[in-house]
């Protein structure tokens, strides 16, 4: 297998970075990856992760498309009523910042998102880089799902209000790149909304190396709501808000207590109520954080 080491920092570019943990694939593969810290600007990430052109085996065994519309069982009529509430959390957030509604959802999956904004009037499209999910999406909803390559080659600069990445930038090989890029495609006035898992949440320091959203290696990058604001200057962008995810909270901790002791729904469930109640508090505590984010200055590198 190629692999990607890193001699320096991805943010800073400074060469003071050391091991800080060891993580296990706890999900697929149960290979164990090392998280690496940056001591100049503190941004944590995943070293010797898989090429990009190698990292599909790592992805292989989430089967969101088979479980998200199979309609039997507690579990999944849990699932759907999380899903459509956080799909209309995510449409009062963006409807509130917008100025417009020329939208792109990049890393849609099988396409809920964008066809939920659709819905509410948007002009809305995706970007998925898996080809059954974009197939499926655009079959189960007539919406459009492009390739990642669209991007770059198919939509035009100064084309978009909003851009949306639910869970989607800590899997982006070289993500200063894609943010250049979604900054030429947004309007001065658009918006950028990055929602990423915060390891300086309450349910990460409870679990540890057993963290269910350090999600190793197909996460390659480990946010604090510092890390991001230093990625969004150094890409011209300012984050202007910040708010939580109330049900990220209970999945990742029943997951994390999952992977720490083999069940424990009931103190998973308790430790991710802890977290809510943190995050409910203050947002930049949350097992995720939601990111509002603005063009900013352009500072030279
Ligand atoms: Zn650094």
């Amino acid at each position: 297998m190629s692999i990607l080491h890193y001699d320096v920092c991805p943010l800073c570019k400074s060469s003071a970075i050391a091991e800080e943990r060891k993580v296990k694939d706890h999900s697929i593969t149960k290979e164990v990856f090392a998280l690496w810290r940056c001591a100049a600007c503190d941004f944590l990430f995943t070293q010797d992760p898989p090429v990009a052109e190698e990292a599909g085996r790592y992805y292989k065994g989430e089967e969101y498309i088979s479980h998200s519309d199979n309609q039997e069982g507690l579990v999944n009529k849990l699932y759907h009523k999380a899903r459509d509430f956080m799909l209309a959390q995510k449409y009062r957030l963006v409807n509130r910042v917008a100025n417009g509604k020329r939208l792109l959802d990049y890393g849609t999956g099988t396409g809920y998102f964008t066809d939920f904004m659709v819905r509410k009037g948007y002009s809305a499209e995706g970007i998925e880089i898996d080809t059954e999910a974009r197939k499926y999406g655009a079959d189960k909803f007539g919406i459009t799902i492009r390739p990642p390559g669209a991007l770059f080659n198919v939509l035009p600069a100064d084309s978009l209000d909003v851009i949306t990445l639910w869970h989607v930038l800590e899997h982006l090989y070289e993500p200063q790149t894609y943010l250049a890029r979604f900054r030429e495609l947004l309007s001065d006035q658009g918006k950028l909304i990055v929602a990423v898992p915060n390891h300086k949440s309450k349910d990460a320091k409870a679990y540890g190396a057993y963290w269910a959203a350090y999600d190793v290696p197909r996460h390659l990058w480990h946010f604090s709501p510092a890390t991001m604001r230093r990625m969004m200057e150094s890409s011209g962008f300012r984050v202007v808000e910040t708010h939580h995810m109330p049900l990220d909270p209970f999945y990742v901790s029943i997951m994390s207590q999952k992977y720490k002791t083999g069940g424990g729904l009931v103190s998973g469930g308790l430790k991710g109520l802890g977290s809510f109640f943190s995050s409910s508090a203050d947002a930049e505590r949350g097992s995720s954080v939601i990111y509002v984010i603005e063009k900013g200055d352009l500072s030279p590198a």
